[in-house]
C-alpha cells in the first residue's frame, strides 16, 4: 500500500470532531481556528525497545502515544483538542496500522480528540505525538507553581505500571488480576483529564508523573524553587508491591519505576475536602503524601521518623 492510501485509509478521519478544527487532515498543513483560549501545546515520542517491547500490541501502543500526551495536557489543566502524529514503521504492515490506528482512535474519541495531521516514514518502529489543548487564559497549572506551605498531593495509586514492567523483565512473579491490573496500567494508561479539569481552580501546581514519582517531583521542586517532605506512610503504592522479593527495595522501586501517569499536585492543605469532593464522582483517589518547604534540602519522612535526603532516581533517557 502507498504513503497516500495508507493515509487516506486510515488516517484522514481519526477521533472526534472538534470545534477549534477549521482544517484537518488532507492538505499540506492544518487550520485552526482563532479563540480567545490560550493553547498549550506537548509532545512525546515512543521508540520500540525504549518504550515499548519488540512485538508489543498496536493496539496499546496507538492508546499509550496518544495517553501520555493527554496526561501532559492533564497536568497542565488544559482541555485536549487535537493532536498530530508522525510513524516510522520499518515495513508496511496494513494490519499493525489498522490495529494502531484503532487504539489511538478510541482514547482520541474518549477525550474529545481530532487527528489533524501527520506523516508516515519507514524506519525503526517509532511514533511520535504532538497535542494541542485549551485553557482560559492565564489558568494554566504550571509545574513552578508549588509554593512553602502547600500540601503535596497524589492522585490514584503508585507502581502498578512498574510492576508490569518488572514482570516482564522477570524480576518477581504477578498472577491473576493483580498481574492483569497492573499490565492494564502499563499498557493502556488512563490519564487525568477529567480529574485536572474538575480541580484545576485549586492546583497550585502540578505534574504528571511518568519518570518516577522522585523524579517529577524534584522536577517540580526545582521549578518551583522549593524543598519538599515527603511522609512514607502516606503513600499510595500498591499492594501488589509484596510480590517483590527482599533483596529490592520496594519503595525504591516503585518511587522511580515511572509510567504513573498520576498527578503530583501542589494545592493550600485547607482544600483536601474540597478536592476530594470533586474528584469523588471520577473514582479518584486522592492522597495527601507530605508538604512543601522553603529551601532546597527535601527529604523522605520514614516509618521510623528517621528522615532521609530526597533525590531523584527516575528515568533518564540520557542518564549514566
Ligand atoms: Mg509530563
Amino acid at each position: 500500500m502507498s504513503e497516500f492510501s495508507l493515509i487516506k485509509k486510515y488516517f484522514s478521519q481519526v477521533g472526534s470532531k472538534n470545534p477549534l478544527v477549521k482544517l484537518g487532515v488532507g492538505d499540506d498543513g492544518a487550520i485552526l481556528h482563532p479563540c480567545d483560549q490560550e493553547q498549550v501545546i506537548v509532545m512525546d515520542t515512543m521508540v520500540e525497545d525504549v518504550h515499548f517491547i519488540k512485538g508489543a500490541h498496536a493496539h496499546d501502543v496507538g492508546h499509550k502515544i496518544l495517553a501520555v500526551n493527554l496526561s501532559d495536557l492533564a497536568a497542565m489543566g488544559a482541555t485536549p483538542a487535537w493532536a498530530t502524529l508522525a510513524v516510522s514503521l520499518p515495513e508496511d504492515n496494513e494490519k499493525w496500522v489498522a490495529e494502531f490506528v484503532k487504539g489511538f482512535g478510541n482514547i482520541a474519541t474518549l477525550y474529545g480528540v481530532q487527528l489533524i495531521g501527520g506523516d508516515t516514514t519507514r524506519g525503526p518502529l517509532s511514533v511520535t505525538v504532538t497535542a494541542g489543548g485549551l485553557v482560559p487564559p492565564g489558568k494554566a497549572v504550571l509545574r513552578s507553581g508549588a509554593k512553602a506551605g502547600h500540601a503535596l498531593y497524589v492522585t490514584g495509586i503508585i507502581g502498578e505500571a512498574g510492576l508490569a514492567l518488572g514482570f516482564r523483565q522477570n524480576r518477581f512473579q504477578l498472577s491473576g488480576q493483580v498481574l492483569s491490573r497492573c499490565i492494564q496500567r502499563f499498557d493502556r494508561p488512563i490519564p487525568r483529564v477529567k480529574e485536572a479539569l474538575a480541580i484545576r481552580h485549586l492546583m497550585h501546581g502540578a505534574i504528571d508523573i511518568s519518570d518516577g514519582l522522585l523524579a517529577d517531583l524534584v522536577h517540580m521542586t526545582e521549578a518551583s524553587q522549593c524543598a519538599v517532605r515527603l511522609y512514607e506512610d502516606k503513600l499510595p503504592i500498591t499492594g501488589a508491591a509484596n510480590a517483590m522479593s527482599k533483596a529490592e527495595d520496594a519503595l525504591d522501586f516503585i518511587l522511580s519505576c515511572g509510567d504513573d501517569y498520576e498527578l503530583l499536585i501542589a494545592a493550600e492543605p485547607e482544600s483536601e475536602a474540597e478536592l476530594k469532593a470533586l474528584l469523588a464522582p471520577l473514582q479518584c483517589n486522592l492522597q495527601r503524601v507530605g508538604e512543601f518547604v522553603a529551601g532546597k534540602d527535601s527529604v523522605l519522612v520514614k516509618r521510623d521518623q528517621r528522615e532521609v535526603p530526597l533525590v531523584a532516581r527516575g528515568y533518564d533517557h540520557f542518564g549514566q
